[in-house]
């Protein structure tokens, strides 16, 4: 049997997404080697207990922790929501810096530590998700724990200039620092991480994925995360409607399917379909688009703004534009299931994904992998998406030029069958072969050779 895997991530995943592609990923290695999951619960409470607790159900052991109302408004509204996922989107300017929401980080990660080790085995290798919990290596460690610790980041790493607007640069690579192995999205991030950890902390590159950072040693490489291909696949097709959808008018549809984040550039691409439908009017009444955006992180003002901003936006468009037979936006401000999402990816012949910022984007994989291959979509993607990176046969656009948006979008209406499968066929492959199995498969292994010697 393989190393025990403890998987450590901010939510613990109970029953309301049991599909979702990190559970799909995780689930064979966590099967396969007697493995744990842990995370908060979703509840909060005055006093939680002092101790995890064990859930029944599934194919793994899974273990979860209530967190005061003051930790959750510190650790999860305050520093993980808004300090440090403005700060990793290049949104500095959004930060809302208070002592009390680090300290809450800080505290919620020591208190974590103290709830894992009395359940850490000898043998165990342990594998940390993303920015809510980058000082839990610091903290297992401080508590005597010597197990390969690696950490994963699912969003982009700052560069210098935005790690510097944290209060104590220099603490983030500290913390960093004991980990064994730091997984990225994208070359992207792993030379970010690189730059600001020259400027900020003290870093020596020492050959391949190797670096000695703040004086440990330790490994940096980047793994795309992939998604659930084949069952994605699958769900598409059984989707109730094969054909493209059109409208009674005979529309073609574009999607865009993004939570309602300020990163994933939703205003921006409502003025490029604007821009689209002022130079083109024979465009108008032929292309219809589906804007699915549900509610996150409402308790943070840039989110009620980014709403404000949107409604309006799309009020205005329609408003200038529609017809008695033709709505040009259609806003859906609610979230749809993946099977429902499966089908509309499938009838849309333009997939939107145009986020000013994101760590790899798995709607442009699930679009992907959703279409029907002998007539398939477009994919628009924005090159700030980690997704660009290994998907070049998309559309690549800057998201924050609505004219070179809106070219796209006309491009992609007028696209003959033939470079529309060309273009597929070669996003389908990256997409089948770097899925979220061999994502967790090719972490899992360089976690198990990072101490070695080479
Ligand atoms: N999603 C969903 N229902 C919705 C909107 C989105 O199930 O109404 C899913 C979507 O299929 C995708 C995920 O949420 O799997 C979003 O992941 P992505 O990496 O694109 O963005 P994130 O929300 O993680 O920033």
């Amino acid at each position: 049997m393989s190393p025990r895997l403890v998987v450590v991530s901010n939510r613990l995943p109970l029953g309301d997404n049991p599909s979702g592609g990190l559970v799909v990923a995780l689930e064979d290695a966590l099967r396969n080697s007697g493995g744990l999951w842990v995370g908060f619960s979703g509840e909060t409470s005055p006093s939680p207990e002092d101790r995890l607790t064990f859930h029944d159900g599934a194919r793994f052991q899974r273990a979860s922790f209530d967190l005061t109302e003051e930790d959750y408004e510190t650790y999860y509204v305050g520093c993980s929501n808004s300090v440090l996922w403005p700060l990793c989107h290049g949104r500095a300017d959004l930060m809302r810096i208070l002592p009390e929401y680090v300290e809450g980080y800080r505290r919620v990660n020591a208190r974590l530590a103290d709830l894992l080790l009395p359940h850490l085995q000898p043998g165990d290798r342990i594998w940390v998700q993303d920015y809510h919990l980058f000082p839990l290596a610091a903290e297992l460690r401080a508590r005597g724990v010597t197990a390969p610790i690696g950490h994963f980041l699912h969003i982009p790493f700052p560069g210098a200039q935005d790690c510097a607007a944290l209060p104590n640069p220099a603490e983030l690579f500290g913390w960093l620092s004991h980990y064994d192995l730091l997984g990225f999205q994208a070359h992207r991030d792993l030379n970010a991480f690189v730059q600001s950890a020259q400027e900020l902390s003290r870093i020596e590159e020492l050959g391949g994925d190797r670096f000695r950072l703040a004086g440990r040693g330790l490994r940096a490489a980047v793994f795309p995360i992939g998604i659930d291909a084949s069952a994605f696949i699958q769900e598409a097709r059984r989707a109730p409607n094969e054909d493209r959808m059109r409208s009674l008018t005979g529309a073609e549809m574009m999607i865009g399917v993004d939570r309602l984040d300020y990163s994933k550039g939703i205003p921006q691409r409502f003025r490029a379909f604007q821009i689209l439908l002022e130079n083109h009017p024979d465009l108008h009444e032929k292309i219809a688009f589906l804007q699915v955006a549900p509610p996150t992180r409402e308790e943070v003002q840039a989110y009620r703004d980014i709403l404000e901003e949107t409604e309006h936006l799309a009020g205005r468009i329609n408003g200038q534009f529609a017809t008695i037979n033709w709505t040009p936006i259609r806003f859906l401000h609610r979230s749809l299931p993946r099977a429902t999402l499966a089908g509309l990816y499938r009838q849309a012949h333009i997939g939107l994904v145009t986020p000013l910022a994101d760590g790899m984007n798995l709607v442009a994989k699930e679009y992907v992998a959703a279409q029907n291959v002998v007539d398939p979509g477009v994919l628009i993607l924005s090159r700030f998406a980690g997704a660009a990176e290994t998907m070049d046969q998309a559309l690549l656009i800057n998201p924050h030029d609505p004219w070179e948006l809106a070219e796209a979008m006309e491009t992609a209406m007028r696209m003959s069958a033939n470079e529309r499968r060309r273009r597929h066929a070669a996003l389908l492959r990256e997409v089948v072969e770097h899925d979220v199995t061999w994502w967790s498969a090719s972490y899992l292994d360089a976690l198990g050779r990072a101490r070695d010697s080479d």
